[in-house]
């Protein structure tokens, strides 16, 4: 193991008690001092016992450090809070809600509902900055998730999600109605730049992206069985590697994930995914990036 992992002991020793997540949050988003929002004073908050929050040195005015995090307004601790949020960054196929509630003791219900958040928070932190530019090549695929495939095309309870890779960079997806270029590439004109070299296989819908925002364009037939092209080096495998990460994972964690919660599940993947080289930022980035 790296000598820069975090491992779950040093970061249970890191936080103790109930009070020592408290203080992170608060320290994380607002610093040691602060103006306060009632008063408008630089003021210094001082714990209010029995009660998750701080109050003014100089009006009383309540600042409640979990407001706007996933943690707000639940009854679970924050340290099983911060521990399955360290799963999270420590798994490569996900974390079932089954597990949480046994290894935290919570019910279905709460576990689910963490994990859910979770997994929210993770999308927004991951965030979604375009890719690639001149000079640098993002490998664009669509996949089904769910569902049976019938020749190929989407069957019942099947979704199309579209994925974009720079190569040996970051992966952005979007869940869209279909394959229909229409769908595709008004999504990657947003997140693809201009001048960028774009790969793709030689589905169709692909066909106009030589035409707009300078983009070159490249494919290879997997119908011929390339995978990469000998000609020109067009290739998707980075993004099918991240399909097949992904589908490992939603069949063997989850059994099944519903159309509607399918980006949250993307958010998260992706959120490791564009991590992968540096895995022990993972969790810190998760614990300092609440929005203040
Ligand atoms: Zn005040």
């Amino acid at each position: 193991m790296a000598k820069n992992t975090l491992t779950l002991r040093k970061f249970q020793d890191r936080f103790p008690t109930e009070e020592s997540c408290l203080e992170h949050l608060k320290l994380v988003r607002f610093g040691e001092r602060h103006e306060c929002e009632k008063c408008g004073k630089d003021a210094q908050f001082y714990r209010v016992q029995k009660r998750r929050s701080y109050a003014c040195e100089h009006c009383g005015h309540q600042l409640y450090p979990t407001a706007g995090t996933p943690f707000h307004r639940t009854r679970t601790s924050l340290r099983d809070w911060f521990y399955v949020m360290f799963l999270f960054c420590t798994t490569r196929n996900g974390v079932a809600a089954k597990e949480v509630e046994r290894q935290i003791g919570v019910t279905y219900k709460t576990a689910w509902r963490m994990c859910h958040e979770i997994r929210k928070y993770m999308a927004i932190v991951d965030g979604d900055e375009p890719l690639g530019g001149p000079f640098k090549t993002v490998e664009i695929d669509e996949t089904f998730i769910g569902g049976y495939r019938r020749n190929g095309m989407g069957g019942a309870g099947k979704t199309v999600v579209l994925g974009m890779r720079e190569k040996k960079g970051n992966i952005v997806t979007r869940v869209v109605p279909s394959r229909k270029s229409g769908d595709l590439l008004p999504h990657i004109v947003d997140l693809v730049k201009p001048y960028s070299e774009v790969h793709t296989d030689t589905l169709r819908s692909y066909g106009g992206l030589a035409t707009i925002k300078g983009y070159w364009h490249k494919q290879v037939d997997h119908s011929k069985e390339q995978y990469v092209c000998r000609d020109t080096g067009a290739t998707v495998n980075g993004v099918e590697g991240f399909w097949a990460q992904l589908k490992r994972s939603i069949n063997g964690t989850h059994i099944h994930v519903s159309h509607k919660h399918l980006p949250k599940y993307l958010g998260e993947f992706e959120f490791r995914h564009n991590r992968r080289h540096r895995p022990e930022m993972m969790i810190s980035a998760l614990m300092t990036s609440f929005a203040r």
